[in-house]
């Protein structure tokens, strides 16, 4: 029974490791058996207090999987914290799909703009597209999800899960497109999770098997705060725009060689490298950063910038990783860049860019996969329930016995 009393005045999402951990410390008492009954309720943005809401963090890996899961066990087990800790390792699980099939992305990327194409031919499929980007749709609890969305950053899981569904099956609208509405203003949006979950409600994940928003569970899950009418009775998996292949290999990267002067550079995809013992043989002689767009990214790579520098006093700041700064890192004598591993996504595109700007250099571009995915991954080949199976072995759960 969880007995931790979660101020309601927490409603932010926490962006600096510092704000991660003092978070996880609040939940961890109400993510055993308490999260397992209560997680799906949606009691509205100031109301969240059932479910972490470290997504965020987690996504730029200001706090690990790792550290949160082992924080989880040790206060509950395994058993009682089955639940919380088989959502995190959905994180994995879409992340390593993901990874073994970048095509999926790449292909995401374009039927968005085909998807964007055939609404602005279809004047009636643009209306019904304003009217659900605009909180108008007449559907009262879809519209207030969009103005939570665009008001906080945040949706609940579950309701991501209505939304999703009623945008697809009641609205008839692309899928793709809402993927990119949602994507686009999540302060957590990450391409694995959210490409893949909408795929997943569209059944398009788990071939013929969709998700239905249900007008009754809306009604009790919310509290009776909404009650919506008109929702679709069925569902119509759309035709897949995306050739999904079979999963291959992740791909091969560079390794990090402990003995050469190196510029650590620090990317969203994992915001606390200086955590990592591994990477403690490293001579670390200069850190720079990716430059980033949003000021959530800011804030967390902010953060880590001034942890890294606490670990590491002596590495000169370079700032962007740009052309001009590795011409600064290798006057400074650095003879490679090494960052974490970045997974299909923006930041795995830029610094493909970014390896060949250095190999013009002469520098080595490296970057450190975490064990966490190293071991996970190989299991997220076909459905969920494979790598479900896994977690104990994974998370070595005798060791972590309350
Ligand atoms: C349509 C749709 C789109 C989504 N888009 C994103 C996204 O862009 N970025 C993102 O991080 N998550 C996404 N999710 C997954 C999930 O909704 C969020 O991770 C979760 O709501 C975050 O809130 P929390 O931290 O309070 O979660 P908690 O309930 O406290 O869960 C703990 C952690 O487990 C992980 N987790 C929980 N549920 C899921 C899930 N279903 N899939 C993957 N990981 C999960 C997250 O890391 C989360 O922080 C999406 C889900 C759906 C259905």
């Amino acid at each position: 029974m969880a007995t931790g009393v979660f101020p309601s005045e927490q409603v932010t999402f926490p962006l600096t490791r510092t704000s991660a951990l003092v978070r996880l410390e609040a939940f961890l008492p109400l993510a055993g058996h308490a999260y397992a009954r209560m997680r799906n309720l949606d009691h509205g943005p100031k109301g969240h207090v059932h479910v972490s809401r470290l997504s965020a963090a987690l996504r730029r890996r200001l706090i690990s999987e790792e550290e949160v899961v082992a924080a989880v066990l040790a206060r509950h087990g395994l058993v009682a914290a089955e639940k919380f800790i088989s959502e995190v390792f959905w994180r994995t699980y879409w992340k390593g799909w993901l990874e073994q099939r970048p095509s999926v992305w790449s292909g995401y990327l374009q039927s968005v703009d085909r998807a964007q194409m055939r609404l602005d031919a279809d004047a009636g499929l643009v209306g019904r597209h304003a009217e659900a980007c605009s909180s108008r749709s007449g559907i009262d609890c879809f519209d207030a999800w969009v103005t939570e969305l665009k008001t906080t950053g945040y949706l609940h899981n579950w309701a991501r899960m209505q939304f999703a569904s009623i945008w697809i099956f009641t609205l008839g609208l692309p899928w793709e497109l809402g993927a990119a509405f949602m994507l686009d203003r999540l302060t957590d949006g990450d391409p694995a999770s959210n490409t893949l979950s909408w795929r997943w409600v569209a059944g398009l994940h788990t071939t013929g098997k969709a998700y239905l928003a249900n007008a009754d569970r809306i009604r009790e899950l919310t509290g009776g705060r909404f009650a919506p009418n008109s929702l679709a009775a069925s569902v119509v998996i759309p035709a897949d725009s995306i050739e999904v292949p079979p999963a291959a290999p992740p791909r091969v990267f560079n390794t990090p060689d402990h003995s050469s002067p190196t510029v650590l550079l620090l990317t969203v995809e994992d915001l606390s490298l200086e955590t990592m013992s591994a990477l403690d043989p490293l001579n670390v002689r200069a850190l720079a950063v990716m430059p980033c767009e949003t000021n959530a990214d800011r804030e967390s790579l902010e953060d880590a910038v001034a942890r890294t520098r606490l670990r590491w006093p002596d590495a000169v700041v370079l700032g962007s990783l740009n052309p001009a700064a590795l011409d600064n890192a290798k006057a400074s004598g650095c003879r490679q860049v090494v960052t974490g591993f970045a997974p299909v996504g923006p930041t795995a595109d830029r610094l493909e860019l970014l390896r060949q700007e250095a190999a013009q250099e002469g520098l080595l571009f490296a970057e450190h996969l975490r064990d966490w995915d190293r071991q996970a991954w190989p299991h997220c080949r076909k459905g969920f329930f494979a790598l479900k199976q896994k977690i104990p072995i994974l998370i070595n759960a005798e060791s972590h016995r309350p």
